[in-house]
């Protein structure tokens, strides 16, 4: 494993962090294989061990990962001596915050939840300018979040996002407290909400910045023919060159995968472990440059699977129905997209015909995706 320093806090992180967003499931009713999944705990505990077993030091979770259960597996999964091992962040969910006092209440849950008595690093989760200005500002949750730290629970703040490069910098520059930042980055995604620029712009103010989606949701994994064929070659794979172009970057402390089996576990292990500022030559940003071209000329909704849009009121299963019309891009042909769309996004809800345009979900997303608008265009294709 390789260690990196996280901006002004001196802590070193490993390269590879964590992410508890897209743990192993199972059928929560066995009876009902179709039905409603939950984490499979032992299989998760068993791939959160051998990741630090074998040098990762940071594990991401989140309030509302998993349906609130991701924390509690996280908690689980850190007994018997990991919890020392590790540095444990978890993320504030701003959107359940309605008043001053639902700070405190929000972050004693989230410790009970953990077993533990402090969390290393903890985030505001995915600002934008409307949360922060809407619901952290008239609700003191900055002004909380210093005092946590300053009794103990806390040792390092942040925050996630997801907005603009303007409403980042605007956060950014609210306070010099702020030690670090976790923004959304991957090839496809340099000049996306915080982008590049972003990333810059907080590293050079001594934040400490952690990527996420650096796979894009597993868009970046799971390419199409066209794509594969330009890093085939190259003996790296779609994923390893993804990772690649993140760990490049002088200013990026560590990436956060959201792994989800043992064999993704091994593979980023061995990815991290040869990873390097500075490892991307002029030729390999090129093969970069091209594989991006293609994909940004394939028509994709740029869904990320992040689930914060559900559930649908009408009972849509909406990233089901997006990764169905994705997967006319990855070498699916129309007809098996189409029965993909009648019977496999049915075991998860409605497909996308069911959409009443209510909007109800659009305000959820993280990408910023016109859902309704899209999923008429998916009804459209395969309806
Ligand atoms: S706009 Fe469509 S998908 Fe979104 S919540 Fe309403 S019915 Fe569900
Ligand atoms: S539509 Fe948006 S919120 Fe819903 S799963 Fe996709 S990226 Fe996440």
């Amino acid at each position: 494993m390789k260690y990196r320093k996280i901006g002004k806090t001196g802590v070193d992180v490993s390269a590879l962090g964590f992410g508890m967003m897209r743990l192993p499931t199972l059928p929560l009713d066995p009876g009902n294989p179709k039905g409603k999944t939950g984490i499979d705990e032992p299989q998760a505990i068993k791939i959160v061990r051998h990741a630090i077993d074998n040098g990762v030091n940071y594990v991401d979770t989140a309030y509302g990962y998993h349906d609130g259960m991701s924390e509690v597996v996280a908690g689980r999964a850190l007994q018997d001596g990991y919890r020392e091992k590790v540095n444990l962040a978890t993320k504030f969910p701003c959107w359940n915050c309605k008043k001053q006092e639902d700070f405190d209440r929000i972050l004693n849950e989230q410790l009970d939840k953990l077993q533990t008595d402090h969390l290393d690093f903890y985030l505001l989760h995915s600002l934008s300018r409307k949360s922060w200005r809407d619901i952290c500002l008239p609700n003191k949750v900055f002004d909380q979040l210093v005092a946590a730290r300053e009794s103990g629970k806390v040792r390092h703040i942040g925050f996630s996002f997801h907005d603009d490069l303007r409403a980042f910098k605007e956060i950014v520059d609210y306070s010099a407290e702020w030690e670090f930042c976790q923004i959304q980055l991957n090839y496809l995604d340099a000049d996306y909400q915080a982008g590049l620029a972003g990333m810059k712009y907080a590293a050079a103010r001594g934040l400490g910045v952690i990527v996420m989606e650096p796979l894009r949701g597993g868009a970046l994994a799971d390419v199409s023919p066209e794509v594969a064929k330009i890093f085939e070659p190259t003996g790296k794979t779609p994923v390893e060159w993804a990772l690649d172009y993140i760990w490049n970057k002088p200013e990026v402390s560590l990436l956060l995968s959201g792994m989800g089996s043992m064999q993704m576990v091994r593979d980023n292990l061995l990815y991290a472990g040869r990873s390097s500022v500075g490892m991307i030559t002029q030729k390999d940003t090129e093969i970069i440059a091209k594989a991006q071209q293609a994909i940004q000329g394939q028509n994709t909704i740029p869904c990320t699977s992040c689930s914060y849009c559900m559930p649908c009121p009408h009972g849509v299963a909406i990233p089901y129905n997006f990764q169905t019309f994705n997967n006319l891009s990855k070498g699916k042909t129309e007809e098996e997209c189409k029965t993909q769309y009648e019977e496999w996004v049915p075991m998860f809800g409605k497909n996308a015909a069911g959409c009443v345009s209510c909007g109800v979900c659009v305000p959820k997303c993280p990408q910023h995706i016109a859902i309704p608008e899209r999923l008429k265009e998916v009804a459209a294709k395969f309806g």
